[in-house]
């Protein structure tokens, strides 16, 4: 089964218990606009190379599309629709007036020089710049991408149409970006874990996390959730992972990284590989790097009695299955990593508003949305006998056709 299949039976499922009637269904089981564009970068070496890029929006009824463009070798456009479904109900459940959006563009940036990658990221936003706009749809930064490509586009869409801050988030401060952006999705994560911890009357220090992934949400978790005193125990990237039970410093993890280009061979800990990560003995298990990684094949090894999503879509829906019937908890993407598109909100508001908000201000907001949805979440999956991922579904998709019903475009 594909992403998008997968994400799309999450949606029927919530639509059946729901009871959608069938043109409901259809509407918000299909994409409004899909946008494939030709990214065109002359390379540092004279050629002229072509990327395919993709815009992809999927429904707008509770506010403009929202959400990241990603540079990825994988990219393609089953991916990117299932991305952008999903962002529909991650706003639609945090209750933000967004709808779903998602972008991106085949390549491995990894392969790419500074120069090169600021000419991708400048053509492609004047490719998608037709469908876009700060009421229209709101860009922001992904898998591969941050602030320094969002300063860039920015500056590129400016150019076309005039200073316009609010078409795009996660921008560098300096240009109109927000103070805790570029934490917020790991905040995000560490906000709703310590809330479902506080409910369950958890001490933090006894807890053992192991984290999947080093990038900007895994690290910024990691840091936030060491401080408040859990264990984290376990990170990792693509060359493998570092494991020490006693718990890691993720700050100086995060410093070897920087400088070595890896987590692995991190002194205080032992490196080990990185699908062994899966079966650590710990408490708390937080896939926090790319989809699909918890899949049937792994799931059954899985230690861990919760496992928070913290990247978009790591378990897929046959390893759902084993988790739960393995008796742990998932608290699902769409609440789990939904920081980051929450302070996206709070910068737009910022931008539109040309005003300035304090770190303490956006991260009391932040924290008071992700608290309320997680509540949310948990008291109805308590109330109906559901699981999280069915109630966070319910929740987002009645709010979505509810818009769509009251647009009353019959
Ligand atoms: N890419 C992030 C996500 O998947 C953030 C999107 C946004 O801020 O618009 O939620």
């Amino acid at each position: 089964m594909g992403a998008y299949e997968a994400v799309r039976g999450f949606f029927e499922s919530a639509a059946d218990r729901l009871g959608l009637d069938a043109s409901m269904r259809a509407l918000l089981d299909t994409h409004r606009r899909s946008t494939t564009v030709q990214v065109r970068v002359p390379m540092d070496d004279g050629a002229l190379t072509t990327f395919e890029g993709y815009r992809i929006q999927h429904n707008n009824a509770r506010g403009p599309y929202k959400g990241g463009l990603r540079y990825h070798q994988t990219v393609a456009q089953d991916e990117i629709k299932c991305f952008s479904a999903l962002m529909t109900w991650k706003c639609a459940l945090l209750d933000i007036p967004f709808g779903g959006g998602k972008g991106g563009v085949a390549v491995d940036p990894k392969k790419l020089s500074e120069g090169e990658l600021e000419r991708l990221s400048r053509s492609f936003i004047r490719e998608i710049a037709p469908v876009i706009g700060p009421y229209t749809d709101i860009p922001a930064p992904d898998v591969n991408t941050g602030a320094r490509e969002m300063g860039w586009m920015y500056d590129e869409y400016s150019r076309m149409f005039g200073d316009t801050p609010a078409i795009l988030t996660g921008k560098p401060i300096a240009l109109g970006g927000s103070l805790g952006r570029e934490q917020a999705t790991g905040r995000g994560g560490f906000l709703c874990l310590d809330r479902i911890a506080h409910h369950r009357g958890w001490t933090r220090e006894k807890i053992r996390v192991a984290v999947e992934g080093y990038g900007n949400a895994a690290s910024w978790f990691s840091i936030f959730a060491s401080a408040a005193g859990y264990r984290i125990v376990a990170v990792s990237d693509s060359k493998g992972a570092i494991h020490n039970p006693e718990g890691l410093d993720p700050t100086a993890v995060l410093e070897h990284k920087k400088a070595t280009s890896s987590v692995i061979d991190f002194k205080q800990a032992d490196t080990i590989a990185g699908d062994d990560l899966f079966a650590l003995d710990c408490e708390v298990l937080v896939p926090a790097a790319m989809e699909e990684h918890i899949r049937d094949d792994n799931a059954d090894a899985v230690q861990a009695n919760l496992i928070l999503e913290v990247a978009n879509y790591p378990v897929t829906p046959k390893a759902d299955e084993i988790l739960k019937s393995k008796g742990a908890t998932v608290i699902p993407d769409i609440l789990a990593s939904a920081g980051g598109v929450v302070v996206s909100y709070i910068e737009w508001v910022q931008n539109l508003e040309r005003e300035r908000w304090s770190e303490d201000r956006v991260n009391g907001r932040l924290a008071e949305l992700m608290y309320g949805a997680t509540d949310a979440v948990l008291g109805r999956a308590h109330e109906k006998g559901n699981t999280n991922r069915e109630a966070a579904y319910e929740i987002a998709v009645d709010r979505v056709a509810e818009a769509e019903r009251l647009r009353g475009d019959w």
